[in-house]
C-alpha cells in the first residue's frame, strides 16, 4: 500500500506547486474564509496551509490520510492509469506518501484538537493537541524518500514560481476568500475578501485593469465576465492569460485563440492579449474532469463557446465607451 502511494503520488503530485493546489482546494472545500499560506524554499523545504474550514473531527483523521480508491488499482497497468483518473480521495494519502506529513485539526463538537502525521506513507494514531477551529496541513520535505523525484525539482525560486501561479489562479477565483501568502517568512501576496473584479486588481495590478476593459455578457444560458487588457498594456500576455469555467481554472486554446481572432478583427493586431474571464456555462455542457489534475476541458460544443467568446470580445473591444 506504501508503495502503491509512492508511485501514485510520483505520478500526481509533480512539484510543490501540485501538493499546494490540492491542500488550497481542500480549504475551499471545507468552506474557509480565510487561507495562510506559508512556504519555505519555494516549497522544497515546507509548505503550510491554514484555514478557518470546518475542521477534521479526530474519527476522521486516519481516513482523511486514507487512501479511498485501494480498490480501483489492482493490475500492474493499472497503476498508469492513475494519473488519468485522478486522484479523488487520494490527494492527501498521496501527498503523505512522499512527505513529512503534519495534519492538525479541530471541529466543533470535539472535545479538543486532534493532529496526525504521516511521512513516507506510515500514518501514526491521531494524538491530541490544541488548536480553534480550522485546519493546519503542513508538508515538510517533499519527495525526501524519492531521492530521484526530488533530483528533478528545479530551484527553490522557480519552486516557488509554481507555487505562486497556482495561488494566484485560487485566489482570482475566489474573490470571497481573503488569502495571505509568504514565502520565507516574508508576506508576497496579502489579499483581503473583495468582489471579483477589486481582486483582479489586487492579485495582476493595477496597472492590468487600467489598461484593460471590463467584460459582461450574457446569453441564454452561457456568460462571460472579466477584463482583457488593451494594447497599452506593457506586460507580455503569454503568462497573463487566466481562463475560469465554472469557477475552475482551466487551461484552452480556444479561448486564447478566440481573443487573438477579435484583437485581429478590431484592433488589427496580431498578439495574445492578457485576461481573466469567467466562463459560466450549464454543466451539463461541459466536462472539467478529463483530467483533474491538468486543468484541461472538453466542452460539448466547442464552436459555439468560440463564437461566444469572440463575439463578446470584439463587441467589446468595438465599443466606443471602452
Ligand atoms: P478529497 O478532497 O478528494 O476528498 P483529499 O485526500 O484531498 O481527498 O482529502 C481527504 C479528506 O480529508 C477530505 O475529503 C476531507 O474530508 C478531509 N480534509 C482535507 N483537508 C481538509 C481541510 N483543510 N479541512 C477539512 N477537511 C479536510
Ligand atoms: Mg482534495
Amino acid at each position: 500500500d506504501v508503495l502503491i502511494n509512492q508511485i501514485a503520488a510520483g505520478e500526481v503530485i509533480e512539484r510543490p506547486a501540485s501538493a499546494l493546489k490540492e491542500i488550497l482546494e481542500n480549504s475551499i472545500d471545507a468552506g474557509a474564509t480565510e487561507i495562510t499560506v506559508q512556504i519555505m524554499q519555494g516549497g522544497l523545504n515546507l509548505i503550510r496551509v491554514t484555514d478557518n474550514g470546518k475542521g477534521i473531527s479526530g474519527i476522521d483523521m486516519p481516513l482523511a490520510l486514507a487512501r479511498h480508491a485501494t480498490s480501483k488499482i489492482s493490475a500492474q497497468e493499472d497503476l498508469h492509469k492513475i494519473a488519468s483518473l485522478g486522484f479523488r480521495g487520494e490527494a492527501l494519502a498521496s501527498i503523505g506518501a512522499v512527505s513529512r506529513l503534519l495534519l492538525t485539526s479541530y471541529q466543533s463538537g470535539d472535545k479538543h484538537a486532534w493532529h496526525i502525521q504521516a511521512e513516507g506513507g506510515q500514518v501514526t494514531c491521531p494524538e491530541p493537541t490544541a488548536r480553534g477551529v480550522g485546519t493546519t496541513l503542513e508538508v515538510r520535505d517533499l519527495f525526501f524518500n524519492l531521492p530521484a523525484r526530488r533530483k528533478f525539482l528545479k530551484t527553490e525560486t522557480t519552486e516557488f514560481a509554481h507555487c505562486e501561479e497556482v495561488f494566484r489562479r485560487i485566489a482570482l477565483s475566489h474573490a470571497h476568500i481573503a488569502f495571505n501568502l509568504q514565502h520565507n517568512n516574508k508576506t508576497r501576496n496579502h489579499l483581503y475578501a473583495v468582489d471579483t473584479l477589486q481582486r483582479i486588481t489586487a492579485v495582476l495590478g493595477k496597472e492590468f485593469s487600467q489598461s484593460a476593459v471590463l467584460v459582461s455578457e450574457q446569453a441564454n444560458d452561457i456568460s462571460l465576465q472579466g477584463m482583457v487588457a488593451l494594447p497599452t498594456y506593457s506586460r507580455s500576455a503569454r503568462d497573463l492569460q487566466y481562463f475560469f469555467v465554472n469557477g475552475r481554472y482551466v487551461r484552452d486554446k480556444l479561448i486564447s485563440h478566440a481573443l487573438r481572432e477579435a484583437y485581429r478583427d478590431v484592433l488589427h493586431l496580431d498578439r495574445h492579449p492578457a485576461f481573466v474571464l469567467y466562463l459560466q456555462i450549464n454543466p451539463q455542457n461541459v466536462d472539467v474532469n478529463v483530467h483533474p489534475t491538468k486543468a484541461e476541458v472538453r466542452f460539448r460544443d466547442a464552436r459555439a463557446i468560440h463564437q461566444f467568446v469572440f463575439h463578446s470580445i470584439n463587441k467589446v473591444l468595438a465599443s466606443p465607451h471602452r
